[in-house]
């Protein structure tokens, strides 16, 4: 098995990262960076999320496994003292894993090309100078007209992240949809929108036509891209969303219970 390791800059997760090489070393387990089979980060789940997005032409045949140095992390199980154990489990490792789902999107210029991401998390789009203005449509018909800050159209496992900050509802990360949250939407006799999350299912398809070419910007995770309206430039026309097809592996040597994490990180010691 192919191991490949994938840290951020801290000086701890460097002492982690040069302990773990030395324990692969030490089994006879390969390390390779290039086409491993497991991927192991170090840092936080940012680290574990650009690790995603560095093999995302290879999910189909990675798993992960993220070791935390600071906080405890969504996508992060392992703790830095724990590398003996980790190590342990690769050399007996059988496949295990669990998979989630992920956000395919499709993002539509005034030039009339097209891009595609994959999100792990979430996607935002925010208009930073003016009000955001756009149509939203639900499988094609049109739903609402939004008019406000912005909007986060986030995964299962990324309903933890920016979508709870916003208001979206926390999803157990085996359902299989994804969820639209409303970044501080005007309300009012004349503008309508429906005011609260929606969490759709598999088969839907969500997309966000912008109504002016005002300055933009979408994220994928922790990548932004701005994009203005200055002359000669592309803006952003549309995006579109729906659940890939593809999912994201991971290596489950333990069984970590979500709704205790959930409980851990955000509500502390309730009786
Ligand atoms: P960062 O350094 O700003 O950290 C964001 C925090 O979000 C960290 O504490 C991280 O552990 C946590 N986080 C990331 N994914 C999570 C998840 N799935 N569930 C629960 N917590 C999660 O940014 P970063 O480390 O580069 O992470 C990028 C992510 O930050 C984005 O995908 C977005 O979800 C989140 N973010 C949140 C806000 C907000 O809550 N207002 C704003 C911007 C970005």
């Amino acid at each position: 098995m192919k191991i490949g390791i994938y840290n951020n800059e801290s000086a701890e997760s460097q002492r982690v990262t040069k302990l773990l090489r030395d324990e692969i070393e030490r089994t006879g387990l390969d390390h390779d960076e290039k086409q491993p089979d497991v991927v192991i980060t170090i840092g936080g789940d940012g680290t574990l999320l650009s690790a995603f997005h560095h093999y995302i032409d290879q999910l189909d045949r990675i798993r992960f496994v993220g070791i935390h140095t600071g906080h405890l992390g969504f996508y992060t199980d392992w703790r830095n003292f724990e590398i003996d154990d980790l190590v342990d489990s690769l050399v007996q490792d059988s496949g295990q894993s669990v998979s989630y789902p992920l956000l395919d999107m499709h993002a539509v210029y005034s030039d009339g090309t097209v891009e595609s991401f994959i999100a792990l998390n979430e996607s935002t789009i925010r208009n930073i100078t003016k009000t955001m203005v756009c149509d939203v449509y639900i499988n094609n018909q049109l739903f609402e007209n939004f008019r406000g800050d912005g909007l986060c159209i986030s995964t299962p496992t990324g309903s933890t992240a920016y979508n709870k900050s916003v208001g979206g509802a926390i999803m157990d990360p085996n359902s299989i949809g994804f969820q639209l949250a409303e970044m501080a939407s005007l309300n009012n006799r004349v503008f309508r929108t429906l005011g609260s999350p929606i969490i759709f299912g598999a088969d839907t398809k969500l997309m966000l036509r912008l109504r002016d070419a005002n300055d933009h910007v979408m994220t994928c995770d922790r990548d932004q891209m701005r994009l203005k309206n200055a002359e000669g430039k592309r803006h952003l026309l549309e995006v579109s969303y729906q659940v890939s097809k593809k999912r994201i592996y991971f290596a489950r040597y333990r069984h970590t219970n979500f709704w205790n994490r959930v409980k851990d990180s955000f509500i502390g010691g309730a009786k």
